[in-house]
């Protein structure tokens, strides 16, 4: 596609695009004069849908109106509370609707997963994952293996680019999952790296965790809601994601989860159990001895955190109108036109000094800016101009042009913004 660093060319894919109008279904937030802020920090936290409120509204009313009742009646029971999120959540990730739950947050799932996929023993006890991993996941693993009783560095084997490189070559990966394979226990990657934006190649790396025996599971934080997923058709045996990044459901709020259902429809697949993952129809007998519901959904601990989860399904409602294979396809558009005037810009202007280290082919709407000394200041003089991005220690910055919200006009706002940085 031939793109134009002029406002006529960004206004003129604004008008052809058929996802344009969901911008005005989330609050911008503005600066002190009230004009919205261009907004490319949906990787940290994505905005809040205008219907976010009425969801939220429907459930205190339910609460006010029935009391424990609520369990039972109403729109929509809290005993199952999780299903009215089951089918858009399984359309959003390519799963089986039986293959998805949403509960508890990112961190707790992910130690829920390892305890059921992570079956070290003397031989196999080894966890390949990227170096660099998002620090939650690094500690969750690090306690996974001390808790089996081995030891951090002989235990986890953390892939490092090549030298000179940034990112990750999918063959290398795979060399090393091959060259260890005796030793392994479990394969646990991203799939849109936090830092430097690599979309990892989810089905080859899968394949070849199931060519070394063992299973390959995700942390999705970054691919939820950013790309198309096809959890079930690539084999994934396990994956998890939080709701407030890409899937604009707010701060710190619930997370998805997936068990491929060779593992999930097994009452066998062990896993640590509360009352809520009992099988349904005999939850409330109160007996001794767990049956698990079948599915995703017998990993359940505790009951609902029902608001929260009434604003996440207010965000993945939108989702499933939006489609999110037409977001993915807005999604290379706008981020390859971010990528084109970061470029132009960078020509035009001599005190631009970055170079983009997410892999061209390989990424969602994240772009990692990797900066000189000035790096700090470019991010302030942006934050200055209206531009939300984020920065990331020690010296990226990170835009994401979020398809549902985002603009190619922001793009060329920004790009205005790039152009009048000064080094004084
Ligand atoms: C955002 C993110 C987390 C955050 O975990 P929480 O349990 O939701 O605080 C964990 N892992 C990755 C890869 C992330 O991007």
């Amino acid at each position: 596609m031939n793109f134009a660093n002029t406002p006529a060319f960004a206004e003129e894919q604004d008008k052809a695009d058929a996802l344009a109008s969901y911008r005005n279904e989330f609050w911008f937030p503005t600066d002190e004069r009230g004009a919205p802020l261009i907004y490319l920090c949906g990787n940290s936290l994505g905005l809040q849908p205008k219907t976010a409120g009425q969801y939220l509204q429907s459930e205190l009313d339910e609460w006010q109106k029935w009391g424990v009742e609520g369990h039972f009646h109403g729109k929509k029971p809290w005993f199952h509370y999780h299903k009215f999120l089951t089918d858009n959540t399984a359309e959003l990730v390519g799963a089986q609707p039986h293959e998805v739950v949403v509960m508890n947050q990112l961190t707790v799932n992910l130690h829920l997963l390892m305890a059921s996929f992570y079956r070290p023993d003397e031989e196999r006890y080894k966890i390949i994952m990227e170096a660099g991993a998002f620090p939650s996941d690094m500690y969750a693993v690090q306690s996974q293996v001390e808790f089996h009783g081995f030891d951090y560095d002989d235990a986890v084997i953390e892939l490092k680019p090549r030298e000179g490189e940034h990112t990750l070559h999918t063959e290398d990966i795979i060399a090393a999952i091959e060259e260890h394979a005796d030793q392994l226990a479990l394969v646990f990657f991203s799939g849109v790296q936090y830092y430097t934006g690599q979309y990892f190649n989810i089905p080859a790396i899968t394949e070849a965790a199931h060519k070394a025996g063992v299973p390959a599971g995700f942390d999705l934080a970054h691919a939820a809601g950013n790309v198309a997923l096809k959890l079930h058709e690539w084999n994934v045996d396990f994956a998890a994601w939080c709701s407030y990044k890409y899937l604009n459901s707010g701060p710190g709020n619930v997370s998805g989860v997936f068990i491929h259902e060779r593992h999930s429809l097994n009452p066998e697949t062990p896993r640590l159990s509360g009352w809520w993952g009992y099988r349904e129809d005999k939850r409330f007998l109160m007996q001794r001895g767990y049956e698990p519901e079948p599915g995703a959904a017998g990993w359940q601990l505790s009951n609902a955190p029902v608001f929260g989860m009434a604003v996440h399904a207010a965000s993945l409602d939108i989702f499933h109108r939006a489609g999110m294979k037409n977001l993915a396809d807005k999604s290379k558009k706008l981020t390859g036109y971010l990528d084109f005037i970061l470029k132009d810009c960078r020509n035009q202007n001599p005190n631009l000094r970055f170079s983009i280290i997410t892999p061209d082919g390989e990424r969602g709407c994240q772009i990692s800016l990797l900066t000189d000394e000035n790096g700090k200041r470019l991010f302030d003089h942006l934050t200055k101009q209206g531009i939300v991005a984020d920065w990331r220690e020690p010296n990226v910055i990170r835009m994401a042009p979020v398809p549902l919200y985002n603009s190619f006009t922001d793009i060329w706002k920004l790009g205005q913004a790039l152009l009048t940085f000064t080094i004084s």
